[in-house]
């Protein structure tokens, strides 16, 4: 159902062109594609539907530019970060406002998203001054071995639509601080936020054809037309496992570097000994987050025999008391889902999951529109045969599946059910036992584990997944090495020996 709803001035000031060259302007082919609110079905604007020869054109410029940027001034790419930094923080609830019109996040995590992805410019802007090398020389003495990074060149960068702003400034920061210059293409149900992003980039100085961003609403088209030229070094996606294996078999074609944020499947394991308070409140932040629209969004969570009532009895006390409404409301604490086709894969599988046995504890019910809305829902004895245990729900479901026995703590048990899946980004743990803990972060097949705590994200740690979910890390010390090629220089020394 459609109903209108004033769009925040915001988004009537944007620029909702395409950005090349440091000029915004139409698509080549004058070609438009709606946004809308998933709150309210609203319509909030149109934007450019780049194709092939926009792609064209924002490559060429990114290749234009490399070479001088490239040779800018590190201090003056940090600069140019810092800046961007604190107009963001001090354009935050603008950004946030356009953040929950267009994907529906309520407006305190649309906060919460602007400061951590302002992070990442303060974190690369800090970054970007300390490329380091190595110098040594070889083992006879005859000749040094100089070693030093430099920009891999020009890079594509994709972005889904869940943090559309974090996951921009996750790739862009790093990217300006190596030195590359960039193609963008953010994902067309979220382009305003990174139409902002892009015009406070301009006014922090970043240089003309440094960053060229594209929307469309045919990424194969203008990604396919990138990733084939030859001109792009690398490739840095986040989005699902699908497209994201798509890329690699692309970037095969000119044996691109390649970065992959992909799917998660992530357990969240509350052993017998746990704090039961502190791993409600953890799995609430693990499984709300984004109204569990979020790679990192526990998604099976396996709780021992002994405790499981208890805790579950807890979880649907607070599930039951979010606030569930339109994120631009104050008070909301659950938004919408992102469109129609995410609330028709969540009832599908929660479906599933009851035709198996599982039992609603709460929620469960798909109210009727306007918007995508899906209640905060508590399923437990889920089958782990259930559908759900075997993609990504991406919806506000927690699924609940008991482990272990009076007579054992069944950490053996778990660990086989939730190493059973081909994706490894990451997993969470309950236990006061630093050994139990030890013992379950050496053994989970992840990128990233978070133990008594539900939130591993953070510009100063390498996130990144294992298996299926993904290659390279993103943040931390490692971030801005997936966008520097290692060069090494042989050089003898005069003099020496041999
Ligand atoms: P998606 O893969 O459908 O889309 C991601 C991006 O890829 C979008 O910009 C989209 O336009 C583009 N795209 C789609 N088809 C393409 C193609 N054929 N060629 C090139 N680009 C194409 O994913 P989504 O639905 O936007 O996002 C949800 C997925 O992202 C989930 O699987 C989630 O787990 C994952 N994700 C991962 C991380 C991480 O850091 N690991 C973070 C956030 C989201």
């Amino acid at each position: 159902m459609t109903v209108t709803s004033p769009a925040p001035a915001a988004i009537a000031a944007l620029h909702t062109g395409l950005y090349i060259d440091g000029r915004w302007g139409p698509a080549a082919s004058g070609a438009t594609f709606a946004v809308t609110n998933p709150a309210t079905g609203a319509l909030l604007t149109h934007v450019a539907d780049g194709g092939i020869d926009d792609a064209r054109r924002a490559l060429d410029s990114a290749s234009r530019q490399q070479a001088r940027w490239a040779a800018t001034p590190p201090r003056t790419r940090s600069e140019i970060l810092y800046r961007a930094y604190d107009l963001i923080v001090e354009r935050a609830d603008e950004i946030a406002a356009v953040m929950t019109a267009e994907m529906g996040k309520p407006l305190a995590e649309a906060r919460g998203e602007v400061a951590y992805g302002a992070e990442f410019f303060r974190w690369f802007a800090e970054e970007a001054v300390r490329i380091g090398g190595d110098h040594t020389t070889t083992g006879d003495g005859a000749n040094r071995i100089v070693v030093s990074k430099q920009p891999v060149g020009p890079c594509i960068l994709i972005t889904p639509w869940n943090f559309p702003l974090a996951m921009g400034t996750r790739k862009i920061g790093p990217a300006i601080a190596a030195g590359c210059t960039m193609v963008f293409k953010p994902a067309e149900l979220t382009p305003l936020t990174a139409l902002l992003l892009a015009a406070i980039l301009a006014e922090a100085g970043l240089p003309d054809g440094v960053l060229n961003m594209v929307t469309t609403s045919d990424p194969a088209a203008v990604v396919g037309e990138w990733m084939s030229s030859g001109a792009a070094r690398k490739v840095s996606f986040t989005g699902s496992t699908e497209v994201g294996k798509t890329l690699l078999r692309q970037a095969a074609g000119t044996v691109m570097r390649t970065s992959m944020e992909l799917g998660g499947n992530a357990p969240f394991i509350v052993c017998a000994d746990a704090d039961l308070d502190r791993a409600v409140d953890g799995l609430m932040v693990a499984k709300m987050r984004n109204m569990g629209q979020a790679c990192t969004a526990a998604n099976r969570i396996f709780v021992h025999r002994n405790v499981i009532d208890e805790f579950t009895g807890k979880l649907a006390e607070q599930m039951k008391a979010l606030v569930v409404g339109d994120g631009s409301v104050a008070g909301t604490q659950v938004g919408p889902l992102v469109e129609a086709a995410a609330v028709d894969k969540v009832t599908t599988l929660v479906d599933d999951a009851l035709g198996r046995g599982a039992r609603v504890m709460t929620g469960g019910v798909r109210p009727d529109g306007p918007g995508h809305f899906y209640p905060p829902t508590v399923l437990t004895d889920v089958h782990p045969d259930s559908e759900l245990m075997r993609t990504e729900i991406f919806g506000p479901v927690a699924a609940l599946t008991p482990f272990g026995s009076t007579e054992s703590d069944g950490i053996d048990e778990v660990l086989t059910l939730a190493n059973d899946t081909p994706w490894g980004l990451v997993g969470y743990a309950y236990t006061q036992d630093v050994d139990r803990a030890d013992r379950l972060s050496d053994a989970l097949q992840v990128g990233m584990v978070g133990i008594n705590t539900g939130l591993v994200s953070n510009p100063a740690a390498p996130f990144g997944g294992v298996k299926e979910s993904g290659l390279g890390r993103e943040g931390g010390r490692l971030g801005i090495e997936e966008f520097l090629d290692v060069k090494y220089v042989a050089r003898p020394i005069r003099g020496a020996a041999g």
